[in-house]
């Protein structure tokens, strides 16, 4: 359970599995990999590297899930953010990875989920929903490709009266299903895979920030009461960390987003509105996620905020939003909100790769983490064991660092956000 002012009012964490009390980094240790964040990254690789034998310590400022990980819609969907414009840069390069890897994180995760045994409600069904002739458009275009690519046997595309049978709501004209996309309990999901890598052997160490990395041949991190000296270090602090600002500062804003979760529905209405249980995103560039919890809830994401500011009255935000898509629930109030940070790079295109010899990291998945933090932790896994100096395709990607960020990042986010939502509104 996180017990944190920030989660108090979150879904997951109010139905999170029990998990054991972890000790915080008081002593001078040895590691072959020590790992900053307890998120799906730091989890991920840690459990990849353990499954390969190697010994490996998370160390985590909070508790395990407490960022981004334990807060998200659940989504798990396929692909990658920014994957047009790495392709764009590298061409082919890139292609074929992006094709190769569409569906491996799902893999991993299911695969996990079986191996482990993680409870945490994992249902196949996800759909792409359009409001416009263009997103449909680009929708039909992702679907041929997609069938060029083998994968059509699990994508459909719905017009509008086809769409109605998955989501009752009239304001869509029509939606891409992917049935070997998924939602699940994503809080329960990183605290299984943890519970699953301390089997392992995994140390993971709780409310430790790390302050410091050495980077010297074996690289050490630092915390306020002691340190880990190691082989390898991977920094998966994501939006929530500050560390070597020289080499990563500014590349990467911060995007404020919400989540609210209504109160159980009554049956007849939660198989109403989503009767084969889909998770539904729109094709908006600021978009709204919605899905039901197995309890008969709707949870509804969105609303999301590059300017960085503090939503104080999440539901008021919220519930429009929600009643826009769904008026049949007009008196349905909601029991749970809470915010998160995405890491979003300008180009969207995920920074992983190495900051030294024996350094990795990687961030800014863009709101598309939960699949890809799992392909990156395997990708590590094969980086340490072959002492490969490159994260390929990622590291070869170009990123736009925004200069004296701290000033006018987020009037410049803000600026960006109002660009997306005048896009979104034209319908281009
Ligand atoms: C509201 C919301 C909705 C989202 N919805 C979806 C979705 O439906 N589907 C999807 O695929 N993605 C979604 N995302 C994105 C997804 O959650 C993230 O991409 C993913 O969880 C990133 O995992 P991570 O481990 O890299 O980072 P995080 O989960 O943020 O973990 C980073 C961890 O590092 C710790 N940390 C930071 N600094 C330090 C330090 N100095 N020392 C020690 N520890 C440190 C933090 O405490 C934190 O626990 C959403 C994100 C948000 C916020």
């Amino acid at each position: 359970m996180i017990n944190d002012p920030e989660h108090k009012h979150n879904y997951y964490a109010a139905t999170a599995h029990p998990v054991p009390v972890r000790p915080a980094l008081c002593d001078d240790v040895e590691f072959d990999v020590a790992i900053i964040g307890g998120g799906f990254t730091g989890v991920a690789s840690a459990l990849s590297l353990a499954e390969r034998g190697l010994s490996v310590a998370i160390v985590e400022a909070k508790k395990v899930g407490w960022g981004a990980s334990g807060r998200n819609g659940g989504q798990v969907l396929g692909g990658w953010s920014g994957e047009g414009a790495l392709i764009k840069q590298l061409g082919s390069r890139a292609e074929e990875f992006f094709w190769r890897t569409r569906y491996l994180g799902n893999e991993i995760v299911e695969k996990r989920i079986e191996k482990y045994q993680i409870e945490c409600d994992y249902v196949h069904g996800a759909a792409t929903v359009a409001f416009n002739a263009r997103q449909m458009e680009s929708l039909e275009q992702e679907y041929n490709e997609c069938a060029q690519h083998g994968f059509g046997d699990v994508l459909s595309l719905a017009d509008k009266t086809a769409l109605r049978a998955h989501v009752a709501s009239d304001i869509y004209l029509g939606g891409l299903i992917d049935r070997r996309g998924a939602h699940c309990h994503p809080l329960n999901l990183c605290l299984g895979e943890a519970e699953a890598a301390e089997k392992l052997g995994v140390q993971i160490f709780e409310d430790t920030r790390v302050m410091s990395i050495d980077h010297r041949d074996r690289p050490t991190v630092h915390s306020a009461g002691g340190s880990i000296r190691a082989k390898w270090v991977i920094l998966a602090g994501n939006a929530y960390h500050n560390l070597e600002g020289k080499r990563l500062g500014g590349y990467m804003l911060p995007a404020k987003t919400y989540i609210s979760v209504t109160e159980p529905l009554p049956e007849e209405v939660a198989k109403s509105i989503l009767p084969d249980n889909l998770a539904v995103c729109d094709a908006n560039w600021v978009l709204d996620y919605y899905r039901l919890t197995p309890d008969g809830r709707l949870l509804f994401g969105g609303k999301c905020n590059y300017a960085n500011n503090d939503i104080t009255d999440i539901d008021g935000a919220m519930l429009p939003r929600m009643r826009y898509v769904f008026p049949q629930l007009k008196d349905i109030k909601f029991e749970y909100s809470w915010g998160g940070i995405i890491g979003i790079p300008l180009n969207r295109i995920p920074m992983v790769g190495h900051l030294s010899e024996r350094v990795l990291y990687a961030q800014g998945y863009s709101g598309h983490g939960v699949n890809c933090s799992h392909i990156i932790g395997e990708m590590f896994a094969d980086a340490i064991e072959n002492e490969s100096s490159i994260i390929d395709p990622f590291e070869d990607a170009k990123h736009f660092k925004v200069p004296a960020k701290d000033l006018i990042g987020s009037p410049l986010m803000a600026l960006g956000m109002s660009y997306y939502r005048l896009r979104d509104k034209l319908g281009i």
